[in-house]
């Protein structure tokens, strides 16, 4: 496919303009490593510009009812719905994504724009009773200032949408630092916010890499909140930069998931649950199934048909409708996910299929790599307990399912975990006992909904929670109001209480 090479900016109070020193960055079509543009390399000057910008609007935005904020989400919804097609072709370029795959981004973004927009005429507070006469109290969320959103490549729409919808229907400005592999999808996503009616200044985008613009955002003063998604090392080094300023941090981080396969499972639903969370996306989900915990009983035949199903699947560029399986995102993540099929190897695992780079024809040209299944793993091997991100998957034999739920669980990350099994109470316990902030039963590790919280335990975080109304205690704070009517002094915790007789 040939892509015309083009020059994108920065948006900055309502305005688009280059990086202060003019320097620039290429955005790759992993599908071809065809140039698709080129990018401001903002630095820190860029960023103080977009962040003054922000707290200068934050003054306005706070005060604009919530309804009408709403109102500006629902017509950003509307707008994605009219582009949903445009964004879609572009997402399969510039991230890689098989068209349902980058269809669904972009479906993620109309739903939590909509989601959000209703909250504006939510925001609930509580109201409850004083433990005096004539005094009325109540709590009530405060916008808190500027947002610094950062965010990485592998969700390109939804993710800024899961960020920014609700810190601004809170009352809150935004400065954007997106993932350096997909800023024409960035560039895009606020075009069409601008699009919607927000006044300048209440979004920014700063283009640029992590160690520089994102960086500086971290750090700057003036940002209150950090929402960041990406790699638990960067949300460490994020948690640290932040903290001279005491920020809000918000971390959504890695994940090293697991589907339990119990000997009771529907093997067919099974199959389908594990290629769709093992491979989709080219495994490079946050909530990707790269372990499969598997009864003994049913080992064998698990193996025997998910070889069967992996080694059909297309590869090919995410836009063509044929392709089961797109290309991963660059040329570094190409190599790592290809080093741990040597470290599974090197540990003693059993490579069934793939574990190589697909490079006939035309994939010559871009990031591809097969469907790669390892058997007979230890859950300590490296394969089995850190992120590859890639389309790679461990299956790991247990002997019941207390065992299962063990195995599950000895990690260090605790995003998504699901188990296929026909026995209610297995499936009761399995919702108790798995340490993950999701579980699915005869599902995959995928498929989140915008309206129920969305995160993890253990190191996928640190408590926080995007989507659903989990996501107000993000962006906003929360004020105590009390108002005395009586006219004369009440004291709380004395006028109320007998005192005792002298
Ligand atoms: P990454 O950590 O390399 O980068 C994420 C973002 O952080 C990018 O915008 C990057 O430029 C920026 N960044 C890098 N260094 C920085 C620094 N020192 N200071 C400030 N910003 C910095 O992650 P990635 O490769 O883009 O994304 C993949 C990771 O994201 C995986 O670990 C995946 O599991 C995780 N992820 C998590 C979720 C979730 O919701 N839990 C969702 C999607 C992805």
């Amino acid at each position: 496919m040939a892509v015309a090479e083009k020059q994108f900016q920065n948006y900055v109070d309502g305005k688009w303009t280059d990086a202060a020193s003019g320097d620039t960055f290429e955005s790759l079509v992993p599908a071809t490593g065809e140039a698709l543009g080129s990018f401001p390399r903002s630095a820190a000057a860029d960023v103080d510009r977009a962040v003054e910008a922000a707290k200068a609007a934050f003054e306005e935005w706070r005060l604009v009812p919530a309804p009408e904020r709403g109102n500006v989400l629902f017509r950003f919804a509307r707008l994605l719905e009219e582009q949903k097609d445009e964004l879609t072709e572009l997402m399969s370029r510039e991230m890689g994504k098989v068209l349902a795959e980058a269809g669904g981004d972009v479906q993620e973004a109309i739903d939590m724009s909509v989601y959000m927009a209703g909250e504006g005429r939510r925001l609930f507070g509580q109201t409850t009773p004083s433990e005096l006469r004539d005094k009325f109290q109540m709590s009530v969320r405060m916008p808190v200032g500027v947002v610094g959103a950062i965010t990485p490549w592998n969700f390109p729409i939804a993710i800024p949408a899961w960020k920014l919808a609700p810190a601004l229907v809170c009352g809150n400005t935004v400065v954007l630092k997106p993932a350096e592999d997909t800023p024409l999808l960035a560039k895009r996503f606020i075009e069409l916010l601008g699009e919607s009616g927000l006044p300048d200044g209440v979004v920014n985008l700063v283009q640029g890499y992590g160690e520089e613009a994102g960086d500086r955002l971290v750090r700057h003063p003036d940002v209150p909140i950090i929402t960041f998604t990406g790699s638990r090392e960067t949300g460490v080094l994020v948690t640290k930069n932040a903290a001279d300023h005491l920020k809000h941090v918000h971390l959504e981080l890695g994940g090293k998931n697991g589907i339990i396969v119990m000997d009771d499972a529907d093997l067919d639903l099974a199959v389908e649950g594990i290629v769709w969370s093992a491979f989709g996306t080219s495994g490079q989900r946050c909530t990707a199934a790269s372990r499969v915990i598997v009864h003994e009983a049913v080992y064998g035949e698990l193996q025997k048909r998910l070889v069967a199903r992996a080694e059909k699947m297309k590869i090919g560029p995410g836009w063509d409708p044929e392709t089961d399986l797109g290309p991963v995102i660059n040329q570094e993540s190409l190599d790592k996910i290809h080093s741990y099929t040597g470290i599974g190897s090197g540990e003693g695992a059993k490579l069934l299929t793939g574990g190589e780079v697909a490079s006939d024809g035309e994939l010559g040209k871009g990031f591809y790599y097969r469907p790669t299944i390892f058997a007979d793993v230890d859950p300590q091997m490296r394969i089995a307990q850190e992120e590859i991100f890639g389309p790679t998957t461990a299956l790991i034999p247990v002997k019941s399912f207390d065992d299962a739920v063990r195995v599950t669980n000895g990690i260090r990350y605790g995003l998504s975990t699901a188990i296929f099994t026909a026995d209610v109470n297995k499936a009761f316990r399995a919702m108790r006992d798995l340490q993950s902030g999701i579980t699915y039963i005869n599902a995959g590790t995928t498929g989140a909904e915008v309206h129920l919280p969305f995160g993890g335990t253990k190191d996928t975080g640190n408590g926080h929670r995007e989507a659903g109304q989990a996501a107000l205690d993000v962006f906003t704070e929360w004020k105590s109001i009390y108002v005395d009517y009586s006219g004369k002094l009440q004291r709380a915790q004395i006028d109320n209480v007998e005192q005792p007789a002298p």
